[in-house]
Protein backbone atom coordinates (compact mmCIF):
# COMPACT_ATOMS: atom_id res chain seq x y z
CA UNK A 1 0.00 0.00 0.00
CA UNK A 2 1.72 3.25 -1.18
CA UNK A 3 2.22 5.86 1.54
CA UNK A 4 -0.89 9.28 1.20
CA UNK A 5 0.37 11.81 -0.34
CA UNK A 6 -0.40 15.02 1.51
CA UNK A 7 -0.78 17.96 -1.88
CA UNK A 8 -0.74 21.02 -1.59
CA UNK A 9 -2.20 22.41 -5.04
CA UNK A 10 -0.94 25.63 -5.88
CA UNK A 11 -3.46 27.58 -8.62
CA UNK A 12 -6.33 25.03 -7.83
CA UNK A 13 -9.05 26.53 -8.89
CA UNK A 14 -7.51 27.03 -12.57
CA UNK A 15 -7.97 24.75 -15.52
CA UNK A 16 -5.02 22.15 -13.93
CA UNK A 17 -6.16 22.95 -10.57
CA UNK A 18 -9.32 21.77 -10.97
CA UNK A 19 -8.57 18.45 -12.91
CA UNK A 20 -5.69 17.42 -10.64
CA UNK A 21 -8.69 17.98 -7.77
CA UNK A 22 -11.03 15.50 -10.43
CA UNK A 23 -8.05 13.06 -10.17
CA UNK A 24 -7.63 13.49 -6.14
CA UNK A 25 -11.21 12.86 -5.45
CA UNK A 26 -11.07 9.36 -7.14
CA UNK A 27 -8.05 8.28 -5.03
CA UNK A 28 -9.18 8.76 -0.94
CA UNK A 29 -6.63 5.67 -0.15
CA UNK A 30 -3.67 7.51 -1.23
CA UNK A 31 -4.10 11.55 -2.05
CA UNK A 32 -5.22 13.92 0.47
CA UNK A 33 -5.25 17.51 0.17
CA UNK A 34 -3.46 19.59 2.42
CA UNK A 35 -3.22 23.33 1.01
CA UNK A 36 -5.04 25.11 -1.84
CA UNK A 37 -4.59 28.55 -3.53
CA UNK A 38 -6.28 30.74 -5.29
CA UNK A 39 -5.75 34.38 -6.75
CA UNK A 40 -9.70 34.60 -7.58
CA UNK A 41 -12.51 32.90 -7.81
CA UNK A 42 -12.24 32.93 -3.88
CA UNK A 43 -15.40 31.55 -3.75
CA UNK A 44 -14.61 28.14 -5.98
CA UNK A 45 -11.71 28.03 -3.65
CA UNK A 46 -13.88 28.03 -0.77
CA UNK A 47 -16.25 25.51 -2.03
CA UNK A 48 -12.70 23.28 -2.88
CA UNK A 49 -11.62 23.57 0.47
CA UNK A 50 -14.91 22.37 1.61
CA UNK A 51 -15.13 18.84 -0.64
CA UNK A 52 -11.70 18.32 -0.03
CA UNK A 53 -11.26 19.06 3.37
CA UNK A 54 -8.35 21.05 3.33
CA UNK A 55 -6.14 22.20 6.02
CA UNK A 56 -5.09 25.41 4.80
CA UNK A 57 -5.63 27.94 1.99
CA UNK A 58 -3.79 30.64 0.73
CA UNK A 59 -5.37 33.72 -0.61
CA UNK A 60 -3.85 36.85 -2.18
CA UNK A 61 -4.85 39.79 0.52
CA UNK A 62 -7.32 41.04 3.15
CA UNK A 63 -9.96 41.21 0.79
CA UNK A 64 -9.88 37.64 -0.72
CA UNK A 65 -9.76 36.28 2.93
CA UNK A 66 -12.92 38.43 4.26
CA UNK A 67 -14.56 36.74 0.93
CA UNK A 68 -13.16 33.66 1.73
CA UNK A 69 -14.89 33.39 5.76
CA UNK A 70 -17.87 35.41 4.07
CA UNK A 71 -18.35 32.10 1.49
CA UNK A 72 -17.61 29.81 3.78
CA UNK A 73 -20.24 27.16 5.25
CA UNK A 74 -21.82 28.54 8.99
CA UNK A 75 -20.94 25.93 11.95
CA UNK A 76 -17.79 24.08 9.51
CA UNK A 77 -14.66 25.14 11.57
CA UNK A 78 -12.49 27.21 8.71
CA UNK A 79 -9.41 26.32 7.72
CA UNK A 80 -6.01 27.75 8.18
CA UNK A 81 -5.76 30.89 5.86
CA UNK A 82 -2.63 31.93 5.11
CA UNK A 83 -1.75 35.23 2.89
CA UNK A 84 0.06 36.42 0.14
CA UNK A 85 3.25 35.75 -2.12
CA UNK A 86 5.40 34.58 0.44
CA UNK A 87 2.71 32.24 2.02
CA UNK A 88 2.64 30.74 -1.51
CA UNK A 89 6.00 29.40 -1.18
CA UNK A 90 6.32 29.32 2.41
CA UNK A 91 3.36 26.51 2.28
CA UNK A 92 5.37 24.42 -0.89
CA UNK A 93 8.34 23.86 1.45
CA UNK A 94 5.89 23.18 4.45
CA UNK A 95 7.12 20.01 6.35
CA UNK A 96 3.21 18.40 6.69
CA UNK A 97 3.37 18.64 2.68
CA UNK A 98 4.97 15.55 0.51
CA UNK A 99 3.86 16.89 -2.86
CA UNK A 100 3.14 20.14 -5.06
CA UNK A 101 1.47 20.69 -8.13
CA UNK A 102 2.40 23.77 -9.43
CA UNK A 103 -0.26 25.09 -11.18
CA UNK A 104 -0.20 28.64 -11.09
CA UNK A 105 0.22 30.64 -14.06
CA UNK A 106 2.66 32.72 -15.71
CA UNK A 107 5.80 33.80 -13.86
CA UNK A 108 3.52 34.43 -10.70
CA UNK A 109 4.27 30.57 -10.05
CA UNK A 110 8.18 30.53 -9.46
CA UNK A 111 8.46 31.27 -6.32
CA UNK A 112 5.86 28.26 -5.14
CA UNK A 113 7.67 26.30 -7.65
CA UNK A 114 11.19 26.99 -6.44
CA UNK A 115 10.58 26.59 -2.57
CA UNK A 116 8.84 22.86 -3.50
CA UNK A 117 12.23 22.17 -5.23
CA UNK A 118 14.10 23.58 -2.55
CA UNK A 119 12.45 21.83 0.10
CA UNK A 120 12.98 18.54 -1.79
CA UNK A 121 8.94 17.70 -2.36
CA UNK A 122 8.01 15.78 -5.12
CA UNK A 123 7.68 18.65 -7.62
CA UNK A 124 4.60 18.12 -10.08
CA UNK A 125 5.62 21.10 -12.60
CA UNK A 126 2.65 22.04 -14.73
CA UNK A 127 4.23 25.89 -14.64
CA UNK A 128 6.25 25.56 -17.60
CA UNK A 129 7.08 29.33 -16.99
CA UNK A 130 9.22 28.66 -13.84
CA UNK A 131 11.58 26.81 -16.36
CA UNK A 132 12.03 29.20 -18.71
CA UNK A 133 12.78 32.13 -16.45
CA UNK A 134 14.65 30.33 -13.97
CA UNK A 135 16.02 26.85 -15.35
CA UNK A 136 19.31 26.52 -14.34
CA UNK A 137 18.35 27.78 -10.90
CA UNK A 138 15.30 25.40 -10.23
CA UNK A 139 17.76 22.20 -11.94
CA UNK A 140 20.43 22.64 -9.60
CA UNK A 141 17.83 22.84 -6.79
CA UNK A 142 16.19 19.88 -7.49
CA UNK A 143 19.76 18.20 -7.79
CA UNK A 144 20.56 19.80 -4.37
CA UNK A 145 17.49 18.79 -2.43
CA UNK A 146 16.99 15.34 -3.83
CA UNK A 147 13.46 16.42 -4.77
CA UNK A 148 11.64 14.29 -7.11
CA UNK A 149 10.20 16.15 -10.72
CA UNK A 150 7.56 14.84 -12.69
CA UNK A 151 6.80 16.73 -15.09
CA UNK A 152 2.83 17.57 -16.01
CA UNK A 153 3.08 19.62 -19.53
CA UNK A 154 1.58 16.99 -21.44
CA UNK A 155 4.41 16.71 -24.04
CA UNK A 156 7.04 15.98 -21.41
CA UNK A 157 5.09 13.68 -19.50
CA UNK A 158 5.08 12.05 -22.55
CA UNK A 159 8.50 12.13 -23.15
CA UNK A 160 9.14 11.26 -19.47
CA UNK A 161 7.14 8.26 -20.22
CA UNK A 162 9.50 7.70 -23.34
CA UNK A 163 12.30 7.69 -22.20
CA UNK A 164 14.95 5.37 -20.49
CA UNK A 165 12.92 3.64 -17.83
CA UNK A 166 15.76 3.72 -15.32
CA UNK A 167 15.39 4.14 -11.62
CA UNK A 168 16.83 7.88 -11.05
CA UNK A 169 14.60 9.28 -13.82
CA UNK A 170 12.89 12.08 -11.88
CA UNK A 171 16.12 13.04 -10.56
CA UNK A 172 17.40 16.00 -12.74
CA UNK A 173 19.61 14.82 -15.30
CA UNK A 174 22.65 16.88 -16.22
CA UNK A 175 23.39 15.43 -19.47
CA UNK A 176 21.03 13.59 -22.16
CA UNK A 177 19.57 10.04 -21.47
CA UNK A 178 22.17 7.24 -23.34
CA UNK A 179 20.77 6.38 -26.30
CA UNK A 180 18.61 9.01 -27.23
CA UNK A 181 18.78 10.92 -30.45
CA UNK A 182 16.37 13.72 -30.12
CA UNK A 183 13.06 15.10 -28.30
CA UNK A 184 10.24 15.03 -31.38
CA UNK A 185 7.90 17.73 -29.41
CA UNK A 186 4.04 17.52 -30.99
CA UNK A 187 2.06 20.66 -31.32
CA UNK A 188 -1.35 21.34 -32.17
CA UNK A 189 -1.03 24.28 -34.04
CA UNK A 190 -3.92 25.80 -32.30
CA UNK A 191 -6.75 27.80 -34.21
CA UNK A 192 -5.18 29.67 -36.56
CA UNK A 193 -3.08 27.09 -38.27
CA UNK A 194 -4.78 27.21 -41.22
CA UNK A 195 -6.44 31.29 -41.33
CA UNK A 196 -5.32 33.13 -44.02
CA UNK A 197 -1.97 35.46 -42.88
CA UNK A 198 -4.03 38.52 -43.84
CA UNK A 199 -6.83 37.92 -41.35
CA UNK A 200 -4.69 37.42 -38.21
CA UNK A 201 -4.43 40.72 -37.55
CA UNK A 202 -8.69 41.09 -36.74
CA UNK A 203 -8.82 37.74 -34.82
CA UNK A 204 -10.25 38.19 -31.31
CA UNK A 205 -9.41 37.01 -27.73
CA UNK A 206 -12.36 34.38 -28.11
CA UNK A 207 -11.20 33.41 -31.29
CA UNK A 208 -7.57 32.96 -30.17
CA UNK A 209 -8.80 31.05 -26.84
CA UNK A 210 -10.95 28.24 -28.71
CA UNK A 211 -8.51 25.85 -29.41
CA UNK A 212 -9.47 23.01 -31.48
CA UNK A 213 -8.60 20.25 -28.63
CA UNK A 214 -7.97 21.48 -25.22
CA UNK A 215 -9.54 23.67 -22.89
CA UNK A 216 -7.23 25.74 -21.01
CA UNK A 217 -6.89 28.98 -19.26
CA UNK A 218 -6.85 31.88 -21.37
CA UNK A 219 -3.36 32.43 -21.14
CA UNK A 220 -1.78 29.27 -22.19
CA UNK A 221 -4.60 29.36 -24.94
CA UNK A 222 -3.17 32.31 -26.44
CA UNK A 223 0.15 31.20 -26.47
CA UNK A 224 -1.12 27.99 -27.78
CA UNK A 225 -2.43 30.19 -30.88
CA UNK A 226 0.73 32.16 -31.03
CA UNK A 227 2.70 28.63 -30.58
CA UNK A 228 4.85 31.33 -27.74
CA UNK A 229 3.59 27.88 -26.09
CA UNK A 230 5.64 25.52 -28.17
CA UNK A 231 8.47 27.79 -27.31
CA UNK A 232 8.42 28.03 -24.43
CA UNK A 233 8.19 24.16 -24.10
CA UNK A 234 11.58 23.43 -26.22
CA UNK A 235 12.76 25.84 -23.34
CA UNK A 236 11.60 23.54 -20.86
CA UNK A 237 12.24 20.32 -22.33
CA UNK A 238 15.94 21.61 -22.65
CA UNK A 239 16.12 22.22 -18.69
CA UNK A 240 14.03 19.24 -17.82
CA UNK A 241 16.08 16.53 -19.86
CA UNK A 242 19.25 18.32 -20.67
CA UNK A 243 18.79 18.58 -24.07
CA UNK A 244 20.19 21.22 -26.29
CA UNK A 245 18.23 22.85 -28.84
CA UNK A 246 19.38 21.58 -32.08
CA UNK A 247 18.05 17.85 -30.68
CA UNK A 248 15.13 19.08 -29.92
CA UNK A 249 12.37 19.14 -33.06
CA UNK A 250 8.58 20.71 -32.94
CA UNK A 251 6.19 18.73 -35.43
CA UNK A 252 2.47 19.91 -36.03
CA UNK A 253 0.44 17.05 -35.34
CA UNK A 254 -3.01 18.89 -35.39
CA UNK A 255 -5.31 15.73 -33.67
CA UNK A 256 -3.10 16.26 -30.50
CA UNK A 257 -3.14 12.38 -29.84
CA UNK A 258 0.34 11.79 -30.22
CA UNK A 259 1.67 14.05 -26.94
CA UNK A 260 5.68 13.49 -27.49
CA UNK A 261 8.23 11.39 -28.95
CA UNK A 262 11.26 10.27 -27.85
CA UNK A 263 13.78 9.35 -31.21
CA UNK A 264 16.65 6.62 -30.40
CA UNK A 265 20.24 6.18 -31.93
CA UNK A 266 18.68 2.57 -33.71
CA UNK A 267 16.06 4.22 -35.36
CA UNK A 268 13.39 3.80 -32.69
CA UNK A 269 10.60 6.25 -31.90
CA UNK A 270 8.54 5.78 -29.17
CA UNK A 271 5.43 7.89 -28.64
CA UNK A 272 3.22 8.43 -25.96
CA UNK A 273 -0.70 8.52 -27.42
CA UNK A 274 -3.74 9.90 -25.24
CA UNK A 275 -7.28 11.98 -25.67
CA UNK A 276 -6.13 15.29 -25.32
CA UNK A 277 -7.22 15.02 -21.74
CA UNK A 278 -4.50 16.58 -18.77
CA UNK A 279 -6.24 14.47 -16.01
CA UNK A 280 -3.43 11.43 -17.89
CA UNK A 281 -0.23 13.52 -17.10
CA UNK A 282 -1.90 14.76 -13.79
CA UNK A 283 -2.58 10.80 -12.42
CA UNK A 284 0.71 9.88 -14.23
CA UNK A 285 2.54 12.50 -12.04
CA UNK A 286 0.46 11.65 -8.91
CA UNK A 287 0.58 8.25 -9.25
CA UNK A 288 3.88 7.71 -9.63
CA UNK A 289 5.58 5.36 -10.68
CA UNK A 290 2.04 3.53 -9.99
CA UNK A 291 -0.61 4.01 -12.58
CA UNK A 292 -3.63 5.36 -11.37
CA UNK A 293 -7.28 5.59 -12.95
CA UNK A 294 -7.44 9.42 -14.53
CA UNK A 295 -11.37 9.27 -15.20
CA UNK A 296 -10.12 9.71 -18.92
CA UNK A 297 -12.21 7.52 -21.69
CA UNK A 298 -10.60 5.72 -24.36
CA UNK A 299 -8.79 6.08 -27.16
CA UNK A 300 -10.34 4.39 -30.22
CA UNK A 301 -7.76 4.40 -33.16
CA UNK A 302 -9.97 3.45 -35.60
CA UNK A 303 -12.36 5.98 -34.96
CA UNK A 304 -9.66 8.80 -35.39
CA UNK A 305 -8.74 7.14 -38.81
CA UNK A 306 -5.85 9.32 -39.41
CA UNK A 307 -3.19 10.85 -37.81
CA UNK A 308 -0.95 13.88 -39.85
CA UNK A 309 2.50 15.44 -38.59
CA UNK A 310 3.51 18.59 -40.59
CA UNK A 311 6.79 21.09 -40.33
CA UNK A 312 5.90 24.65 -38.61
CA UNK A 313 5.69 27.65 -41.11
CA UNK A 314 7.94 30.46 -38.63
CA UNK A 315 6.49 33.06 -41.14
CA UNK A 316 2.69 32.20 -39.71
CA UNK A 317 4.72 31.52 -35.74
CA UNK A 318 6.81 34.45 -35.44
CA UNK A 319 6.64 33.99 -31.69
CA UNK A 320 8.14 30.26 -32.01
CA UNK A 321 11.16 31.56 -34.12
CA UNK A 322 11.62 34.24 -31.34
CA UNK A 323 11.65 31.48 -28.59
CA UNK A 324 14.26 29.59 -29.73
CA UNK A 325 16.54 32.91 -30.55
CA UNK A 326 15.99 33.27 -26.62
CA UNK A 327 17.11 29.86 -26.11
CA UNK A 328 20.04 30.55 -28.02
CA UNK A 329 20.92 33.74 -26.50
CA UNK A 330 20.98 32.50 -23.01
CA UNK A 331 18.73 33.05 -19.67
CA UNK A 332 18.16 37.00 -19.41
CA UNK A 333 16.59 36.39 -23.06
CA UNK A 334 14.02 33.67 -21.74
CA UNK A 335 12.90 35.93 -18.60
CA UNK A 336 12.70 38.75 -21.18
CA UNK A 337 10.43 36.43 -23.63
CA UNK A 338 8.31 35.29 -20.84
CA UNK A 339 7.79 38.75 -19.23
CA UNK A 340 7.06 40.32 -22.58
CA UNK A 341 4.50 37.81 -23.21
CA UNK A 342 2.59 37.87 -20.33
CA UNK A 343 2.32 41.68 -20.90
CA UNK A 344 1.52 41.16 -24.56
CA UNK A 345 -0.88 38.53 -24.22
CA UNK A 346 -2.40 40.66 -21.17
CA UNK A 347 -2.68 43.57 -23.45
CA UNK A 348 -4.55 41.22 -25.85
CA UNK A 349 -6.60 39.73 -24.02
CA UNK A 350 -7.87 43.12 -22.51
CA UNK A 351 -8.75 44.46 -26.31
CA UNK A 352 -5.29 47.15 -26.01
CA UNK A 353 -2.95 45.21 -28.85
CA UNK A 354 -4.27 43.80 -31.79
CA UNK A 355 -2.86 39.61 -31.62
CA UNK A 356 0.02 40.45 -34.61
CA UNK A 357 1.06 42.43 -32.43
CA UNK A 358 2.26 40.37 -29.77
CA UNK A 359 5.04 39.06 -31.31
CA UNK A 360 6.30 43.06 -32.30
CA UNK A 361 6.23 43.74 -28.53
CA UNK A 362 8.13 40.70 -27.59
CA UNK A 363 10.63 41.45 -30.17
CA UNK A 364 11.52 45.30 -28.93
CA UNK A 365 12.05 43.88 -25.36
CA UNK A 366 14.54 41.14 -26.46
CA UNK A 367 16.34 43.90 -28.77
CA UNK A 368 17.05 46.05 -25.95
CA UNK A 369 20.31 45.51 -24.85
CA UNK A 370 19.82 45.63 -20.90
CA UNK A 371 17.57 42.66 -20.61
CA UNK A 372 20.18 40.55 -22.80
CA UNK A 373 22.78 41.45 -21.00
CA UNK A 374 21.61 39.02 -17.90
CA UNK A 375 23.50 35.71 -18.64
CA UNK A 376 22.87 32.88 -15.91
CA UNK A 377 21.07 35.07 -12.78
CA UNK A 378 22.79 33.31 -10.24
CA UNK A 379 19.40 34.45 -7.85
CA UNK A 380 15.71 34.23 -7.50
CA UNK A 381 15.95 38.28 -6.75
CA UNK A 382 17.88 38.40 -10.03
CA UNK A 383 15.48 36.89 -12.25
CA UNK A 384 12.28 38.28 -10.50
CA UNK A 385 14.21 41.78 -11.27
CA UNK A 386 14.63 41.37 -14.97
CA UNK A 387 10.98 40.00 -15.26
CA UNK A 388 10.12 43.41 -13.21
CA UNK A 389 12.28 45.35 -15.57
CA UNK A 390 10.65 43.78 -18.62
CA UNK A 391 7.20 44.08 -17.85
CA UNK A 392 7.66 47.69 -17.16
CA UNK A 393 9.06 48.10 -20.70
CA UNK A 394 6.69 45.97 -22.17
CA UNK A 395 3.72 47.78 -20.78
CA UNK A 396 5.17 51.13 -22.38
CA UNK A 397 5.47 48.94 -25.74
CA UNK A 398 1.74 48.32 -25.02
CA UNK A 399 0.87 51.78 -24.17
CA UNK A 400 2.29 53.32 -27.44
CA UNK A 401 1.17 50.83 -30.01
CA UNK A 402 -2.54 51.10 -28.80
P1 LIG B 1 -5.55 29.11 -15.27
O1 LIG B 1 -5.52 30.52 -15.69
O2 LIG B 1 -6.74 28.29 -15.59
O3 LIG B 1 -5.31 29.01 -13.67
C1 LIG B 1 -4.29 29.70 -13.04
C2 LIG B 1 -4.32 29.52 -11.53
O4 LIG B 1 -3.29 30.35 -10.98
C3 LIG B 1 -5.63 29.98 -10.87
O5 LIG B 1 -5.87 29.16 -9.74
C4 LIG B 1 -5.31 31.41 -10.42
O6 LIG B 1 -6.08 31.81 -9.30
C5 LIG B 1 -3.84 31.30 -10.04
N1 LIG B 1 -3.11 32.56 -10.23
C6 LIG B 1 -3.18 33.39 -11.31
N2 LIG B 1 -2.36 34.46 -11.12
C7 LIG B 1 -1.79 34.30 -9.90
C8 LIG B 1 -0.86 35.08 -9.14
N3 LIG B 1 -0.37 36.25 -9.60
N4 LIG B 1 -0.48 34.62 -7.94
C9 LIG B 1 -0.97 33.46 -7.45
N5 LIG B 1 -1.85 32.68 -8.12
C10 LIG B 1 -2.25 33.09 -9.34
O7 LIG B 1 -4.22 28.43 -15.87
P2 LIG B 1 -4.01 26.91 -16.33
O8 LIG B 1 -4.46 26.75 -17.73
O9 LIG B 1 -4.51 25.96 -15.30
O10 LIG B 1 -2.41 26.85 -16.37
C11 LIG B 1 -1.64 26.78 -15.19
C12 LIG B 1 -0.20 26.47 -15.55
O11 LIG B 1 -0.14 25.17 -16.14
C13 LIG B 1 0.39 27.42 -16.61
O12 LIG B 1 1.74 27.62 -16.32
C14 LIG B 1 0.24 26.65 -17.90
O13 LIG B 1 1.23 26.99 -18.85
C15 LIG B 1 0.43 25.22 -17.42
N6 LIG B 1 -0.21 24.22 -18.28
C16 LIG B 1 -1.57 24.22 -18.41
C17 LIG B 1 -2.18 23.29 -19.24
C18 LIG B 1 -3.69 23.25 -19.38
O14 LIG B 1 -4.21 22.34 -20.01
N7 LIG B 1 -4.44 24.18 -18.80
C19 LIG B 1 -1.41 22.35 -19.92
C20 LIG B 1 -0.03 22.39 -19.76
C21 LIG B 1 0.57 23.31 -18.92
MG1 LIG C 1 1.91 21.45 -23.41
Amino acid sequence: MPAVQRLCILGSTGSIGVSTLDVVARHPDRLSVYALSAHSRIEALAAQAVRHQARVVIVPDDAARARFIAAWPAGRSLPEIRQGAQALADTAADPEVTAVMAAIVGAAGLPGALAAARAGKRVLLANKEALVAAGALFMQAVRDSGAELLPIDSEHNAIFQCLPQSTDRARAPDRPAPGVRRLLLTASGGPFRCTALDQLEHVTPDQACAHPNWRMGRKISVDSATMLNKGLEVIEAHWLFAMPLERIQVVIHPQSVVHSMVEYADGSILAQLGQPDMRTAIAYGLGYPDRIDSGVGLLELTRLGRLDFETPDLRRFPCLRLSLDALEKGQGACITLNAANEVAVDGFLHGRIRYTQIPDIIARCLDDSATSSVRMPTSLDEVLDLDARTRRMASGFCESVS
